[in-house]
């Protein structure tokens, strides 16, 4: 029997290799069909394209024209989730119960207007409710939203877990489950560190600098609204029978924090591309114009170096954006060096990574970073860039070294 949580609604969000393949859709349409026979009538259903559908439309993107708006980009990278959806409600329909697909215009899910990474502002449930009414299972599109004006917008690549989240707390559900192609939240992704363990419970605050940190397996924002509207988030995989192991993210009391681990988790991001801007005048004011310039156009700057050159009294600027975000911050930059004059330049480097550690414990434990690069030092893995929280410490390394240097600080704080 379906354990149903004081008989609120569940949200079920199915990832894109869940979805990868018609005999998929059929097991988890078959899945929700049982469920829904053991009493589980409130569940709504949220879905992704199916495995390398969306990758396939970026590429059709930026193949005809890498500069294109992003309002264009919307509208094709969307689509993926389109397909899946109809395909998944057909799939229940196959199984005996009534099913309607809902794209995101046809909902509600409104957003605002900051193309490819916009975000919900709000969900219009009443067409679910109806559905729960008339005994309907509703299938949702992850990943889409529209504007006010009717315009189609993305959350971002792995913005589905956060349109299953966001819908959770629009249903006021009892919780979220992210169903996935691995049992769960892992201290390092298990493709990379064969040694990660799964880990049972986890505290928002860690899954947040996980999640934003690069762990594909939750996009950061679905964590983001979790922990805003104390919204549970299971993380399961969607091959395993119901009572098998799995994640359970919510906070945990804060006597538990205490006993936090130093480091609960290794993360590693290859999206990563560093910005450098060299030559700048050292004038008042225009480090503060050239964020201002990165922020309008929507991108977010990751980790930050600033050297002044007293010799020259020049400025020279690095930072990390994601490699997405690459082709429109050049497009921008380039243009106001020319306006600044021959010697500004500006480069990218690619072939980077962020190789991260994670622990609600390091804020109880100096010497964490010395020991990161003690540990990466060992392995001759240089470091590029570094940057540091109460909870986190991260290193850009080169992405060659990324996964060796993944694999020996998980031997020596996760296994130790
Ligand atoms: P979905 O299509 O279901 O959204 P994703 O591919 O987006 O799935 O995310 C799942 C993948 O995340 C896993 O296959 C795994 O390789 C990767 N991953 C990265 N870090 C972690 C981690 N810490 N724990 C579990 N999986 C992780
Ligand atoms: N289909 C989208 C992507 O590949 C959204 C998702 O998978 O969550 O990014
Ligand atoms: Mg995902």
């Amino acid at each position: 029997m379906y354990h149903l949580v004081q008989d609120k609604p569940v949200v079920q969000k199915y990832g894109g290799t869940s979805v990868g393949s018609l005999e998929r859709i059929q097991n988890v349409a078959r899945r929700v069909a049982e469920q829904h026979k053991q009493g589980l009538k409130k569940v709504a259903i949220v879905v992704s394209a199916m495995s390398g559908e969306t990758n396939r439309l970026v590429d059709l993107v930026s193949g005809i024209n890498p500069h294109a708006s992003l309002r264009n980009y919307d509208m094709a990278v969307s689509a993926g989730e389109q397909v899946a959806v109809a395909l998944m409600a057909a799939a229940l329909e196959k199984e005996g119960v009534a099913s309607y697909g809902f794209l995101a215009y046809q909902l509600g899910i409104v957003t605002d207007s900051l193309h490819s990474k916009a975000r919900i502002r709000d969900i219009d449930c009443t067409k679910l409710y109806k559905c729960w009414e008339e005994g309907i299972i509703p299938v949702v599109a992850g990943f889409q939203g529209v504007t006010e004006d009717m315009e189609i917008t993305t959350l971002g690549r792995g913005g589905s877990d956060t349109s299953a989240v966001a819908l959770a707390v629009a249903l006021d559900a009892g919780f979220c489950e992210i169903n996935t192609d691995v049992d769960g939240v892992y201290t390092a992704d298990p493709r990379v560190v064969p040694q990660a363990k799964l880990v049972e419970e986890m505290d928002f605050e860690v899954a947040l600098e996980m999640a934003s940190l690069g762990s594909k397996v939750l996009h950061s924002r679905c964590v983001e609204l979790g922990a805003k509207y104390q919204m549970p988030i299971i993380v399961r995989s969607t091959f395993q029978p119901n009572d098998h192991q799995r994640t359970r993210i919510m906070s945990f009391q804060a006597q538990r924090r205490l006993e936090a681990p130093v480091v609960s988790g290794v993360t590693l991001d290859r999206n990563v591309v560093r910005m450098s801007l060299t030559h700048l005048p050292s004038k008042p004011g225009l480090i503060a114009t050239v964020f201002d310039k990165i922020a309008k156009s929507g991108v977010n700057v990751d980790i930050i170096v600033h050297n002044k050159h007293e010799e020259s009294d020049s400025v020279r600027l690095g930072f990390t954006i994601g490699a997405a975000d690459l082709v429109r911050t050049q497009d921008m930059l380039q243009r106001w060096c020319e306006e600044l004059g021959p010697q500004v330049k500006c480069t990218a480097e690619r072939g980077l990574a962020k190789v991260s550690v994670v622990g609600l414990g390091m804020q109880s434990h100096p010497g964490v970073a010395s020991q990161v690069f003690t540990v990466l030092e060992k392995e001759g893995v240089a470091i590029h860039m570094i940057s540091t929280s109460e909870i986190k410490i991260s290193s850009v390394v080169a992405e060659a070294d990324a996964e060796k240097a993944s694999r020996a600080l998980h031997a020596a704080f996760i296994e130790e």
